[in-house]
């Protein structure tokens, strides 16, 4: 079965009407950034900032649209709002705005219900290192038993497929919910496995959020202990939208020693404290270098500037990563040094730092804090 097209895409959206104007959302040329992938499609719904509750089911009817052409199997509609909520404000891109008519207020709905525990990695910059940190976290907690599952939640530039050897396409279960890509025993999601790597997708702050609820919501992730998070990099309003939203656990902020780099880590800590969201402590990557051929040890970047830092703003440092190119090497051929090489002292580090994570969601939980995090469309 050949793969559709984007006309083929845009005519069965055709018959799907705006609630309010009862016109064509392609007449009024709603429909955006259509992808295509195989047999996976995605696109976005461009909306007034107001209007996301009215629309949702209209969002819903056009994944149920496409989904019905020949040659498709899943389909992921997102909605995009030009103006964006203010970071913080109570209103929601997913709540109607006060021009909005009045519509019922959807019932709460646990989005990934059988998750146990959220962490997020986090990082004020990109190219620190917060994926290579998130994957083999996620790794190394499978190592300690528990189920995990790994969420890429970067779309700006997913790595997982890549870097966790997770590649494929995730497969429907009943048309509706995506499976996740099993790699090495962690389930993975990505928006890498539904659009092409250099596709041209603009995203917008509200974008990336329903993005990132479906990849919750519309995964068949079952019964999880811990799913990792890999947040996109910085501290924009799209990772605040996320830390207000999704009922994390904890944080996990990755940095490299440099002042340059501190300084960015310290806007994370600010951010995630600002919405609540207990930070479990930073982890200094790319802390030191150990000669493969002497075995003489360099402090290429300053060295323990990540520890000066989380004693500074009384939050825990969780553990040192050494710069090595092995790390490198693993997860740049889909198998992260925690599964390639586990007895190594590089996979023993991030060993360590999924020891303290897990003991700090024991932690989290023992406290009934957060327990059984139910997300939720606000
Ligand atoms: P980010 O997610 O912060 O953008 P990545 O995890 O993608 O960063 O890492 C950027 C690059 O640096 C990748 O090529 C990765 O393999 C490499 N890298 C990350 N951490 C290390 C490390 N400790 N030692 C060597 N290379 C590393």
């Amino acid at each position: 079965m050949g793969a559709p097209t984007r006309e083929d895409v845009l005519k069965s959206l055709e018959a799907i009407r705006h609630p309010r104007t009862g016109r064509s959302i392609v007449e009024l040329g709603m429909v955006s950034g259509v992808v295509i992938k195989g047999s996976n499609v995605g696109f976005a719904l461009e909306i007034d900032p107001g209007e996301a509750e009215l629309m949702e089911p209209v969002r819903r009817a056009c994944e149920e649209a496409v989904r019905q052409l020949p040659g498709v199997t899943s389909c992921t509609v997102v909605l995009t709002a030009e103006r964006q909520a203010r970071p913080g404000a109570s209103a929601s891109p997913l709540a109607a705005g006060p021009g909005a008519p009045r519509t019922p207020r959807p019932q709460p709905k646990p989005l990934a219900p059988g998750v146990r525990a959220l962490v997020a990695v986090a990082s004020g910059k990109g190219g620190v290192g917060k994926s290579t940190t998130a994957i083999n976290l996620a790794f190394g907690l499978k190592r300690l038993g528990l189920r995990v599952g790994l969420l890429d939640a970067d779309i700006y530039g997913p790595s997982v497929p890549r870097m966790a050897g997770a590649s494929g396409r995730p497969s429907s279960v009943d048309g509706k919910r995506l499976r996740p890509i099993a790699s090495f025993g962690v389930l993975c999601m990505s928006m890498g496995f539904l659009v092409e790597e250099d596709a041209p997708m603009i995203w917008r702050g509200p974008m990336v959020q329903s993005a990132i609820q479906q990849m919750l919501g519309d995964v068949e992730w079952g019964e999880l202990d811990v799913m990792v998070i890999d947040l996109p990099p910085g501290t924009g309003d799209a990772q605040l939208t996320i830390a207000q939203r999704v009922p994390l656990t904890g944080a996990v902020i990755v940095s490299t020693p440099q002042d340059i780099a501190l300084l960015d880590a310290k806007k994370a800590i600010n951010m995630f404290r600002k919405v609540d969201v207990p930070i479990f402590g930073i982890v200094e990557n790319m802390s030191y270098f150990v000669c493969p051929h002497c075995g003489g040890r360099s402090e290429i970047f300053a060295y323990g500037g990540a520890r000066a830092c989380a004693e500074r703003y009384g939050v825990d440092f969780l553990a040192e990563i050494p710069l090595d190119p092995r790390i490198r090497e693993t997860s740049d051929a889909g198998r992260p040094i925690v599964i390639a090489d586990p007895e190594s002292p590089q996979a023993q580090a991030y060993q360590a730092l999924a020891r303290s994570v897990r003991d700090k969601i024991a932690a989290r939980q023992g406290e009934g804090a957060r327990t059984f995090p139910r997300i939720v469309y606000l």
